[in-house]
C-alpha cells in the first residue's frame, strides 16, 4: 500500500529535526515553521533539480556564550556566482544575505552547532527542461547539526568507479542541486562497499575530491590539493585550510594534479569541507594511508580548524559573525 507519512528529513548525519521542536525557516519572503514550508510538486527545482545551494555552519561557543557563523560572507558571494551560471540571481546582496541569515538563527534562539542550508530555485511549476524564462525564489533554512563524518578516529575512502562531473557536463565549482546525484552515487558505491566515503576521480583518472569533500594529501612535507581545473567545488574550507596551514605551520601548499596511486604513497590523506569539517583518511582501497593512522599535519590541522571555528583563536577571529 503506498503511504504519505510527510516524513521528517532523516539520516545518519545529524541532519534531522525532533518532532517536538519547531524551527523557522525563511521561505517565499516569510519567516515561517519548516513543517509549513512546501514546494508543490511541479516546481521545476523538483523536477529537474534546478537549483544552486549553499551549506554553511555556525558554531557554538560555551565559553562566550555566543553563536558564530563561519565565513557566512564568502558563503554568499560563491552562492551569487552559482545563481549566475544558472540565469538566476539572489534577491540581495551577499552582505544582505548574511543579515537575513543571522537574524533567522537569532529568532530560532539556537544555543547549539548549526547547519545553515539557503538554496536559490527555479519555481516555476512547469514541464519543460530549461534554465531560461524561468522564475526563480530564494529560501534558507537552519538545523541543529553535529559531525557529518567522522573527525576523530580517521575514516576508510574507496575511489570509486562513478567520476566527477566534467565542468563539460555540470560544473562541479557551481552547488548545483542536480549535479549531487553524482555525489550520491559516489557515496552510495563506497558505503555498501564498507568504507566511509567516496573519491571521486576526473573522467582523465585524477584525484577530484570526496562526495562532498576536497582533498589533500600531505607529501615529503608538502600539503598538495588537486587544482580549480580539475571538477572540484572550490571549497571554503580548503581555503581555509591553506591559509592554517601557511600560516601557523609554516607548510608549503601547492595545488597541482594528483594521481591515484599517490594517494597509495602519501603520508597523509584529508578530506575537507563545511560538513566534514576535517576528517583524516588512514585507508584508501584498503592501502594503509602513512601510518594507518591519523597523521601529526592532518592532527593539527584539525585542531587548529577547530580552535579557528569556535573562535578560540584571536587572528581567525574575521571568519567569524556572532549571531547574538
Ligand atoms: N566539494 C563538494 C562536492 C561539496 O559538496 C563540498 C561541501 N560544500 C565541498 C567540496 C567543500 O566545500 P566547502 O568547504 O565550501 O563546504
Amino acid at each position: 500500500m503506498l503511504t504519505d507519512k510527510r516524513a521528517r528529513p532523516t539520516g545518519d548525519t545529524g541532519g534531522s529535526l525532533p518532532a517536538e521542536r519547531t524551527v523557522l525557516c525563511y521561505f517565499e519572503g516569510e519567516f515561517v515553521p519548516l513543517a509549513d514550508a512546501r514546494l508543490g510538486i511541479m516546481t521545476h527545482a523538483v523536477l529537474y533539480g534546478t537549483a544552486i545551494f549553499e551549506g554553511i555552519r555556525a558554531y557554538w561557543n560555551e565559553d562566550e556564550g555566543q553563536l558564530f557563523g563561519l565565513k557566512l560572507l564568502e558563503h554568499y558571494q560563491r552562492m551569487a556566482k552559482s545563481a549566475g551560471v544558472m540565469f538566476m540571481d539572489l534577491p540581495g546582496t551577499p552582505e544582505e544575505m548574511v543579515e537575513l541569515t543571522i537574524d533567522l538563527l537569532r529568532r530560532n534562539g539556537f544555543r547549539e552547532d548549526t547547519y545553515v542550508r539557503p538554496s536559490v530555485y527555479k519555481s516555476t511549476e512547469a514541464i519543460g527542461v530549461r534554465l531560461h524564462n524561468l522564475e526563480h525564489r530564494f529560501l534558507v533554512f537552519c538545523l541543529p547539526f553535529g559531525d557529518y563524518i567522522d573527525t576523530t578516529r580517521g575514516i576508510k575512502a574507496q575511489t570509486v568507479s562513478w567520476r566527477r562531473n566534467s565542468d563539460l557536463s555540470i560544473p562541479a565549482r557551481s552547488k548545483i542541486v542536480g549535479a549531487y546525484v553524482n555525489s550520491a552515487f559516489a557515496k552510495t558505491e563506497a558505503q555498501l562497499n564498507g568504507y566511509d566515503e567516496a573519491i571521486v576521480l576526473t573522467l582523465d583518472g585524477h584525484a577530484s575530491e570526496g562526495s562532498a569533500e576536497n582533498l589533500f594529501m600531505v607529501r615529503d612535507g608538502l600539503l598538495v590539493t588537486p587544482p580549480v581545473t580539475d571538477d572540484i567545488l572550490e571549497g571554503i574550507t580548503r581555503t581555509a585550510l591553506m591559509e592554517i596551514a601557511r600560516n601557523e605551520m609554516g607548510l608549503d601548499v601547492v595545488e597541482r594534479q594528483i594521481d591515484r596511486t599517490e594517494l597509495y604513497v602519501a603520508d597523509e590523506v584529508l578530506l575537507c569541507g563545511t560538513g566534514a569539517q576535517v576528517s583524516p583518511v588512514i585507508s584508501i582501497d584498503h592501502r594503509a594511508v602513512g601510518a594507518g593512522r591519523i597523521g601529526p599535519i592532518g592532527a593539527r590541522l584539525r585542531d587548529l580548524y577547530f580552535d579557528a571555528v569556535r573562535g578560540r583563536l584571536p587572528a581567525y577571529r574575521h571568519w567569524l559573525t556572532p549571531v547574538y
